[in-house]
């Protein structure tokens, strides 16, 4: 048998062509996907390559075109897409249910307040009349610049003051729609100042979903207020009655399971039909929030990467509670991460490559440990013979003695067993592939099997290009810029230039569902399995190719577009990393770069 230090020297490309196809590289790394899918494709090649006014860009090329080692694109027609999904399919449901109170969008600008996407917001939602819902006076600033450009929405709910107030009297002066959220008795004592402006009752949801954002919920909450306070309000704050237009409750962002989205839709149902029976009868809005959950992985798992519903589900129920009504309300959409999303992909250099673990070489040809895996069999007796091993291990780590000879053999377990039991788990899993199950239902196989045996060194700074892969985890889904035609060869974890050690992304999800055979389950070189037919698989880094010598290897982040860029972090002065704007102007493609003088590599 070999081990996997000569497996590394005979490994050949050619040798180890399989039937490898674009299809199965399609769902190994994400590319099958409802709103990126025909925009980001894979050419016949095998490249990563963006698809606008018909025309097709290798990012590989562009990459190379412009020298950059890392860099954002920003393919603009990406929101435009989302924004189209979002209406027609409201506008054909609604068509469907026979409602007739109409949709209102509006963008969240905390979700990405840069200057390009709320311009891009402005645009593409010109013929929707995309409005904005604004928090801060920053935001109101930005957007103070398209005030003179034509009346829309504009929905405020941060804190308010009387310097905020003045400023939304001004959009209102220019014939702005303002509705101005009201969280508690401080909000009402200023808007009793400024009459004209709209009001929109923010409540807080008894319902809790799962994810991220569930603090954003429930009645401890920090935004808005109970129905309960209202009603006690109301009794010194009689106004309010007439000037609520706007009932406002939103659970949180990513709401990835469709029974939480169901419940609260139903709670913000309720709530409006309680309110308006009990003097809150000018209620014409119904802003359900954002939540409406991005695919990161569209492969409907029900994780909180992989939404189990779509945009047509969460439509479709909203549109069938509130068509039960006598008079139908206008439905607001106020989600921001399904809009923009896509449309950002950091683009960055393999830039080093080392081991993941420290290898070690034994003096002696053959180690122990490869003479006892020679006679196993099954999965079965794979996890017996381990069971025998870590029990060993686990010995000298509980600082009882070993004798020299037991602890060369636990020295050479420890840095054999990981390559040694991988290798003869392909093995056994190629010959019998039903056994699968068996080790992904084995929490130390399954680890075994899908460890990295790399660390890709990126040029970029996860704080500053991906922030919320540190700050919450956040699922972004990464896959190589070219060789897709080609199997990948190790699973690698992918460290940032940043000295933390949390600049790194070690985790992936394979969901690949298509028959595969067997075979081509494993990377070719460190034989890590990455995909089993019809199941999730969490690996311990991303499936890659081995950069060969002298290869610009590039590797993508996708779906960096919702929340990334005002987060930004500097750390390491590492951040600042130029721009390859993409956009569609008269049904031609149309690249503008913009430098920003970062400091990476
Ligand atoms: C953050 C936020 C949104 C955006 O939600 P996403 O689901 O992230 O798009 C919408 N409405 C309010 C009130 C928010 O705070």
């Amino acid at each position: 048998m070999l081990n996997t230090i000569t497996l590394v020297w005979v490994y050949d490309r050619e040798m180890s062509s399989s039937e490898w196809s674009l299809d199965v590289a399609r769902e190994l790394w994400g590319l099958n996907h409802s709103i990126r899918g025909d925009t980001i494709t894979v050419d016949d090649e095998g490249y990563l390559a963006i698809s606008i006014g018909g025309s097709s860009v290798r990012i590989k090329d562009v990459m190379e075109k412009y020298g950059f080692d890392v860099a954002y694109i920003r393919v603009l027609p990406l929101i435009g897409k989302a924004m189209r999904l979002v209406y027609e399919t409201f506008t054909e449901l609604a068509r469907i249910h026979g409602f007739k109170g109409g949709l209102q969008p509006v963008f969240p600008m905390k979700v990405n307040p840069i200057d390009i996407v709320i311009d891009a917001i402005w645009r593409y939602g010109e013929k929707y009349g995309w409005g904005f819902n604004t928090g801060s006076i920053g935001e109101l600033e930005l957007l103070s610049k398209y005030a003179g450009k034509g009346p829309r929405i504009l929905v405020y709910d941060g804190v308010l003051s009387d310097n905020v107030a003045r400023i939304l009297e001004g959009f209102r002066e220019k014939g702005w729609r303002v509705v101005v959220d009201v969280e508690s008795e401080h909000d009402l004592d200023i808007l009793s100042k400024h009459p004209e402006l709209e009001v929109g009752l923010r409540i807080k949801p008894l319902f809790k979903p799962g994810g991220k954002w569930a603090h954003s919920a429930g009645l401890e909450g920090k935004f808005g207020l109970t129905v309960n306070t209202l009603v006690k309000l109301r009794e010194e704050y009689k106004w309010i009655e007439e000037r609520a237009r706007l009932l406002h409750v939103h659970a949180g962002s990513q709401i990835y399971k469709w029974s939480d989205v169901e419940a609260f839709i139903n709670e913000v149902y309720n709530i409006y039909v309680q309110l308006t029976a009990n003097g809150f009868s000018r209620l014409e809005l119904v802003d359900p929030g954002g939540g409406l959950a991005y695919p990161y992985l569209d492969t409907r798992s029900g994780s909180i990467e992989s939404p189990d519903y779509t945009v047509v589900d969460y439509f479709n129920h909203m549109l069938r509670v509130f068509s039960r009504l006598d008079k139908h309300p206008v439905l607001v959409y106020e989600g921001g991460r399904y809009i923009v999303a896509a449309h950002r992909i950091v683009v960055a250099k393999v830039v080093d490559v080392r081991p993941y673990s420290a290898e070690q070489l034994s003096s002696t040809g053959t180690s122990v440990v490869e003479d006892v895996l020679r006679g196993v069999r099954t999965i079965r007796d794979l996890k017996a013979v381990l069971k025998e091993y870590r029990r060993l291990i686990h010995r000298g780590s509980q600082g009882q003695q070993y004798t020299l000879e037991e602890r060369e053999l636990a020295e050479d377990l420890v840095s054999k067993i990981r390559e040694e039991v991988v290798l003869k788990l392909s093995e056994l899993l190629r010959a019998e592939p039903s056994s699968v199950d068996e080790v992904i239902n084995d929490p130390f196989l399954y680890k075994l099997a899908t460890s990295p045996s790399k660390r890709y060194i990126l040029n970029l700074s996860i704080f500053a290009d991906i922030p919320d892969s540190v700050l919450v985890n956040q699922y972004f889904q990464v896959a190589p810029v070219q060789r897709l035609n080609e199997k990948p060869d190790v699973v690698a974890v992918l460290g940032d230039l940043t000295c933390d050690s949390m600049g790194e992304i070690g985790e992936y999800v394979s969901h690949v569902r298509m028959h595969v055979k067997a075979d081509d389950w494993f990377t070719r070189m460190d034989l890590r399995l990455v995909m089993a037919p019809y199941k999730r698989l969490k690996l311990g880094g991303v499936p890659l190719h081995l950069p060969v010598k002298g290869e610009n290897y590039y590797v993508a982040i996708l779906d960096t577009g919702a929340y990334q860029d005002p987060l930004t972090m500097k750390h390491n002065l590492i951040y600042g990393a130029p721009e390859i704007i993409m956009d569609e102007v008269d049904g031609e493609p149309k690249i503008e770069v913009v430098e920003r003088n970062g400091k990476y590599l």
